[in-house]
């Protein structure tokens, strides 16, 4: 079949054309038949190993730095301070001595103690955060047995189609040249994502079963704008997407010279645009997408990086970190939002854990835990510009018991002597929809809301996202979805609190009518999408858009919402067309 569509995240704003090359890493869980020393040997031929290791990758960031990419040598940096983490360290040498397992048994078993911590994950992005750690395992495994990192590698005119991607392997596949890269796993937050985006090869994370999908040497269009991929595309559709490939760079860099220009619309209505970020890697991109500080940090990494809960002290100056770089804009710190099986090795599992120990729900039942958090975020406050933002919320009690927690929290600072910020805001993420049906109710006990619309859309409209089966029934356009938003930013206004977006909705171009058109506060996304989004919003009027809304709010189904609202959003912006562009049979698959 001609012009098969599939969906996926784009990370990476660029287009590519070209032929499919099936990638597959080879499987790290290999034992020579090498004979395991006394323990001295192994524990040298560890040292051995691991000291070849980091100059392969001090060799390899240098590399980078020479290729002028600042960004992603610090996805190295990460590598090479893990080979020198004490915490990693000490517990191969234990493994080593103490259960006189082998080198590489040793190392082995350190990834799968990590493995356990992060086994259930749904969200891609913190599997990610394991995938670094595998990578960095994988060599010294290699280098024990003296493989050289040799891949059998796509080349110039190829399409990678991956499982998922270690950070050496896109290195390596940028050197030589490939054309764009798709991954089943990842999210817009992986360090695929990352550092494709920095070494600039188009890419589309996220693509669930994609490599069943495609055959080698399929045509294959990649667009990392809308994230469509198109499977052996007819003739007229690799025109359109050549064309776009062209015009789309020229339209980007426009965007990008206008990116410190405020985001307010013709009428004068102004929405503050902020970053969804996760690791400090991403903090350079604040300010280069014209961010207005940090209106979501997930915090999730951290805590799933390490055989351990991190203590006060590594997350305290994780934040103030952050804190600074965006000073004096704020940056808001969401607190742990782990589903209930995702946590460390002790949980039990849960038969639902969507609908489980989940967000608020964990961090009320895990007190200590939440403590050192809020401690840490209390202390990066005394700035002045942090704010806390409470994830999974779905009872107002839930909220008035965080309140008592923070408070006590202040009271033990103040006595040590902590400074910090005495009027904290705290706010609430609206992910369920009985938050946005008692709105009013909710905002009275916070600052302000955060609309989380990614959680919103697959609670209301029951659609596990990474259900390829069911995917296409997820859509935040939905009307149902928007009349739940309404309802949130109604109950907000009335109690004077403001509203934010930070789900993906605030990154679809599409959607700008109906967020202004609702009169929401603030977005917060990916900052790669920043300059398009505010372009979009410059050129818009209140006004305009309040009447778009109106007739949206009368439509039946997301897919007339979209269809409408594309259609009104080119005629305003005709430019946009070759952004925007669809194919043939993709309303097939929404
Ligand atoms: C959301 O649910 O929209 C959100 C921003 O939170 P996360 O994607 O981290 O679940
Ligand atoms: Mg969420």
């Amino acid at each position: 079949m001609k012009n098969r569509i599939i969906r996926g995240i784009p990370v990476s704003p660029s287009i590519a054309i070209g032929k499919a090359f099936l990638y597959s890493a080879e499987d790290i869980s290999f034992f020579s038949s090498r004979r395991k020393g006394n323990v001295q040997e192994e524990f040298s031929l560890f040292e051995k190993t691991r000291r070849k290791s980091l100059g392969q990758l001090r060799a390899l960031k240098s590399d980078l730095k020479r290729l002028g990419n600042k960004e992603s040598t610090k996805l190295i940096d990460v590598q090479i301070l893990f080979l020198q983490d004490p915490l990693f360290l000490n517990s191969v040498e234990k493994r080593i001595k103490n259960k006189k397992e082998s080198a590489e048994k040793a190392i082995i078993n350190f990834l799968k103690s990590l493995k356990i911590n992060f086994k259930d994950i749904e969200d891609s992005y913190i599997k990610e955060r394991y995938l670094d750690v595998k990578d960095v395992v994988d060599r010294l495994l290699k280098n024990i047995h003296n493989k050289e990192i040799d891949m059998e590698l796509p080349g110039s005119d190829n399409i990678v189609v991956a499982k998922t991607l270690t950070s050496s392997e896109i290195i390596q596949m940028s050197r030589n040249k490939v054309r764009g890269i798709i991954t089943e796993r990842g999210g817009r937050t992986s360090h695929i994502a990352i550092l494709t985006e920095a070494l600039n090869i188009p890419t589309i994370v996220g693509t669930n079963g994609v490599q069943e999908e495609i055959e080698v040497e399929d045509e294959v269009i990649v667009d990392g704008i809308s994230g469509i991929i198109v499977i052996k595309p007819d003739e007229d559709t690799k025109r359109r997407f050549e064309q776009k490939e062209r015009e789309a760079a020229a339209i980007q860099q426009e965007f990008l010279k206008k990116k410190d220009l405020p985001a307010t619309t013709i009428d004068g209505y102004s929405i503050d645009i902020s970053a969804n970020i996760e690791l400090p890697i991403e903090l350079s991109s604040i300010k280069k997408y014209g961010a207005k500080g940090v209106g979501l940090l997930r915090t999730e990494f951290l805590y799933l990086t390490s055989e351990e809960i991190p203590d006060e002290e590594k997350q305290f100056r994780f934040y103030s970190e952050i804190a600074d770089v965006c000073s004096p804009d704020y940056v808001i710190m969401r607190t742990l939002d782990l589903g209930g099986d995702k946590v460390f090795k002790t949980k039990e599992k849960e038969a639902n854990p969507f609908l489980g120990w989940r967000g608020v729900r964990f961090t009320l039942g895990a007190r200590e835990i939440f403590r050192i958090q809020l401690r840490a975020m209390l202390r990066a406050s005394a700035k002045g510009n942090v704010r806390l933002l409470i994830p999974m919320v779905s009872q107002v009690e839930e909220i008035i018991e965080v309140r008592k927690i923070v408070e006590d929290v202040k009271e033990e600072l103040r006595k040590e002597g902590y400074p910090f910020d005495e009027n904290i805001e705290i706010g609430a993420m609206v992910e369920i929809p009985s938050v946005s049906l008692l709105a009013d109710h909710f905002s009275k006990e916070v600052d302000f809301l955060s609309i989380g619309t990614n959680d919103l859309t697959q609670y209301t409209l029951a659609v596990d996202r990474g259900n390829k089966r069911v995917s296409a029934l997820f859509d935040h356009l939905d009307p149902s979805v928007i009349s739940l938003m309404k309802m949130t930013v109604k109950g907000a206004h009335h109690n004077n609190k403001w509203v934010g977006v930070c789900g993906e909705m605030a990154c679809d171009l599409v959607a700008m009518p109906v967020l202004i058109g609702l009169e929401v506060d603030e977005l917060s996304l990916p900052p790669t999408f920043i300059p398009q989004v505010k372009n979009v919003i410059r050129g818009l009027s209140l006004k305009e858009s309040k009447k778009l809304l109106e007739k949206v709010e009368k439509k039946e189904s997301a897919n007339n919402v979209r269809g409408f609202l594309k259609k009104e959003l080119l005629k305003r912006f005709p430019s946009l067309k070759n952004i925007l562009v669809e194919v043939e049979n993709d309303r097939n698959y929404r």
